[in-house]
């Protein structure tokens, strides 16, 4: 047969390799048979498993549609949309703890744990038992196949701990990770875009509660994430929230206000809201029809179309909005995009497509079923790389910059935001204060100017410094994000060869919206921000000059007239008390004062140094 298989241990068993899309709400494999990916399937039926697991009083959890079923009868001990917490801590929950129907709680390395049957389990634990289910359908789909390594899509907006939970999860379930892949990238991929030299890509991905945009480059077979973009909060189930709202209203002479707020009343009118979207889709009209037993309820309302395009139309236009962001990110204009992808069920919406199409001038794909085009791309980035014939390289970006804190809070970055992973960069550093023997590193996310203002990714300590005088060590800080997105950063200096690493932990991870927000308060406090580093940076070099200063002030006494003494001492003063001030402007005032007023100084000394340099003494050793 076609697919990828590793080797033929015997007549029946065989080794196979497979894309996994894992689904906030379905999983699904899919594999490279026949020259192309196609869905796995089981009995006639794609070989879909729903992203649920029930965990029954006795004997093993329960995964998939049956876990669904039981959520109904057993809510407490079924979990679902686990993906929304992997790598994730208690503090970034805060709003989905509130609806959720069991407890949850934080352990000591930050890491969210449900409580089900009085044990505690991490969301890794819980995807890996979801991953197990999707292979064992895979292997189901074979005579005999062994599912081994796998490549599995995550979000593009994941970030580093998330992507770190992902694989855990993986490792749990005993599947080698090929690869992490982001999903609008293996959309793009499951088309073949990459085959057919399409230049720039727009992937548009419109689910039930999220919505994704990514705009990716193919040149020469090099596939680049140029930039991504989304919302959080847009989603088909939006599209439900209006209709119910529709109904809720027209209903408000018959019903009491308890009686709208009943969850009974909300689950039905939700459920017939989707149904009559979903008719809607292929058909002008449809009723919107609802009721109710318990109550007697039995309401039915005519709508069309185009009144339901007329209520989701600010929504649709959040996320054209979106789309228009990610191409000022990738600084294009919408006549550079030669081919756009749709992905999620929600794009099955005409309003959706026309309103995309209209945005980028061209037609969408929709040739392949927007539900299956992630598992799709998962299993051909897997043919690619077990050696298939399909000539590329696959590089995605980091959705915010990385960097580390330097002297006075400032942030010196190292990785710009959207930079092409995998990648590195190194930078020269050096000490403080002399005889300095250890640093303290802070890694950081973000872009705000100051390291209070972004994310602590980590922090690391460089030991065993010889001792020298500040400024003299020379310290290499390289920051690589691997192919994957893992972050590892290494700090060596480069006389003694001392060095440490860390890979970034995973720690609980960033929200979408809060990776939204950061580049928000970016934009919006970037003259703040500018001032505010300029002001640290400005406070740091005021440090140093008095340090100096300091150092030499009894050459300044023996040298100095007492006029030039004077000044020079009033600067210090005031440089001082520039130092406890936040306002950029007597800052720069002060330093520049210092500046001028240690120039004399300044003088002496460098006459001292070529006096001795004279002498034989090289410059090093003074
Ligand atoms: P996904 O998360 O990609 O599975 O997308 C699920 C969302 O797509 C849900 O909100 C569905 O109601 C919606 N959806 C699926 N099929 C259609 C359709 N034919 N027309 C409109 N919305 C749809």
């Amino acid at each position: 047969m076609g697919y990828i298989e590793l080797d033929v241990i015997d007549d029946r068993q065989k080794k196979i390799v497979i894309g996994i899309d894992l689904g906030t709400t379905n999983s699904l494999p899919a594999i490279w048979m026949d020259d192309r990916p196609q869905i796995l399937h089981v009995e006639g039926q794609p070989a879909l498993v729903p992203s649920v697991v029930n965990f029954p009083e006795s004997g093993p959890p329960i995964v998939g549609h049956e876990a669904r079923a039981r959520a109904v009868i057993d809510p407490t001990n079924t979990i679902f949309s686990i993906k929304r917490f992997m790598g994730r801590g208690l503090a970034d929950l805060e709003v989905d703890t509130r609806t959720l129907p069991y407890a949850i709680s934080e352990n000591e390395n930050g890491v969210v744990q449900i409580e089900v049957r009085g044990r505690k389990i991490t969301p890794p634990e819980v995807s890996a038992l979801i991953l197990r289910k999707v292979c064992e359908q895979a292997e189901a789909a074979f005579e005999n196949g062994e599912v081994v390594s796998a490549v599995i899509t995550v979000p593009a907006y994941f970030d580093d701990p998330q992507r770190q939970a992902t694989r855990d999860a993986a490792r749990l379930a005993g599947i080698e990770v090929l690869r992490i892949v982001n999903e609008p990238t293996a959309a793009s991929l499951a088309y073949g875009l990459d085959q057919k030299g399409a230049g720039t890509v727009a992937v548009y991905d419109l689910g039930g509660g999220t919505f994704d945009v990514s705009v990716l480059s193919i040149e020469e077979g090099v596939f680049q994430v140029l930039a991504t973009s989304g919302d959080t909060q847009l989603g088909g189930d939006d599209f439900d929230r209006l209709l119910v709202d529709l109904a809720r209203t027209e209903l408000a002479g018959q019903l009491s206000p308890e009686e709208l707020r009943d969850p009974a009343f909300l689950q039905a009118a939700r459920l017939a809201a989707e149904k009559c979207k979903l008719a809607l889709s292929k058909d002008p009209e449809h009723d919107l029809h609802m009721s109710l037993p318990g109550s007697g309820l039995s309401w039915r309302r005519t709508i069309t179309r185009e009144e339901f395009e007329g209520l989701i139309a600010p929504l649709i236009q959040r996320s054209i909005d979106c789309c228009a962001r990610s191409l000022a990110d990738a600084e294009l204009e919408t006549s550079a995009v030669n081919e756009v992808v749709l992905v999620g069920g929600s794009t099955r919406v005409p309003a959706v497509r026309a309103a995309v199409e209209k945005f980028f001038g061209r037609k969408p794909h929709t040739e392949l079923d927007p539900d299956q085009v992630v598992a799709l791309g998962a299993a051909a980035q897997a043919q690619v790389l077990m050696g298939g014939t399909r000539d590329i390289l696959l590089m995605d970006v980091t959705p915010l910059s990385l960097g580390i804190e330097t002297v006075g809070g400032a942030v010196a970055k190292l990785i710009e935001r959207n930079s092409t992973v995998p990648c590195s960069h190194t930078e020269g550093f050096t000490t403080y204060v002399d005889g300095q023997t250890a640093i303290d590193f802070r890694v950081l996310q973000g872009e705000r100017e100051l390291a209070d203002d972004c994310r602590t990714l980590g922090r690391f300590k460089l030991t065993g410094l010889p001792a020298m005088p500040a400024g003299m060590p020379r310290i290499a800080v390289r920051f690589h994000i691997d192919a994957d997105g893992v972050l590892t950063v290494t700090a060596k200096e480069k006389a003694s060869g001392v060095e440490s690493t860390i890979e970034v932990k995973p720690m609980h991870g960033l929200t979408d919206d809060e990776v939204e927000g950061m580049l928000q308060a970016g934009f919006d406090n970037a003259k703040e921000d500018f001032d505010a580093r300029r002001a640290a940076d400005l406070k740091a070099e005021i440090g140093i000059m008095l340090r100096a200063i300091e150092k030499n002030f009894d050459q300044a006494r023996e040298h100095l007239d007492k006029e030039t003494l004077d000044d020079l001492e009033e600067a210090r003063v005031a440089a001082q008390a520039a130092t406890e001030q936040d306002d950029l402007k007597p800052i720069q005032t002060a330093r520049d004062r210092l500046e001028e007023a240690s120039t004399p100084l300044a003088a002496i000394l460098m006459d001292n140094v070529v006096k001795q340099a004279v002498s034989g003494k090289k410059l090093e050793d003074l």
